[in-house]
């Protein structure tokens, strides 16, 4: 088997990393989606430990103190985490596992696992970003604008990634980061 590697997908709240990564898992089912640890509550619809690990704060502190993370950070007022050991057994065992995370955590796992392949997903326009993140209809106001404000933010970080991806068309996204996978599979020297 060839060898595994972390696969990072990141970029912008709204600019559909989640639809992204279900559409790529569902046409690809070896590769391994990382269950992210969060203090933010169930929303309708999601379960424990297939969306998300649903603790407490003080459990979410405890990991990190314990350095059970292989990334971490605070998201929209919520912390989100990586759990560490079951992403790197899997890369061991020469799997992919996919990583959909904030801007922030990609920067830790680019400190610490320069190796894993990073992509950036990008909304086609802002205004198109805007209008996804007001869709989707689980915020407020004061949140929608700082969703809004925050993206602007993380898009100065395009440059640290390996490969930027448009999310127009679904599939034409999903297309894409199949093709960098592939490469990503083929290459001979990694870093
Ligand atoms: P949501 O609450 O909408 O599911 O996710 C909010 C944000 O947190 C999204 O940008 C998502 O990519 C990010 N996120 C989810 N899991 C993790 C994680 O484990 N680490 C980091 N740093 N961000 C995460």
């Amino acid at each position: 088997m060839s060898k595994g590697f972390l696969l990072v997908i990141s970029g912008p709240s709204g600019c559909g990393k989640g639809t992204v990564s279900k559409e790529l898992l569902s046409r690809n089912e070896d590769i391994i989606y990382s269950v992210s640890a969060t203090t933010r509550k169930p929303r309708v619809g999601e379960s424990d430990g297939l969306n998300y690990f649903f603790i407490e704060e003080e459990k979410f502190k405890n990991m990190a103190k314990a350095d059970e993370f292989l990334e971490y950070a605070l998201v929209h007022n919520n912390y989100y985490g990586t759990p560490k050991e079951f992403v790197l057994e899997e890369v061991d065992k020469g799997e992919i596992v996919l990583l959909e995370i904030d801007v922030q955590g990609a920067m830790q796992v680019k400190e610490n696992y320069p190796e894993a392949v990073f992509i950036f997903l990008l909304p086609p326009t802002m205004s198109e970003l805007r209008n996804r993140i007001i869709k989707r209809g689980t915020e407020t106001e004061e949140d929608i604008n700082r969703r809004f404000t925050n993206a602007f933010k993380e898009l100065e970080f395009v440059d640290e990634y390996d490969y930027f991806v448009i999310n127009d068309k679904l599939d034409e996204a999903v297309k894409n980061i199949e093709s960098i996978i592939t490469a990503e599979k083929l290459k001979v020297k990694r870093h």
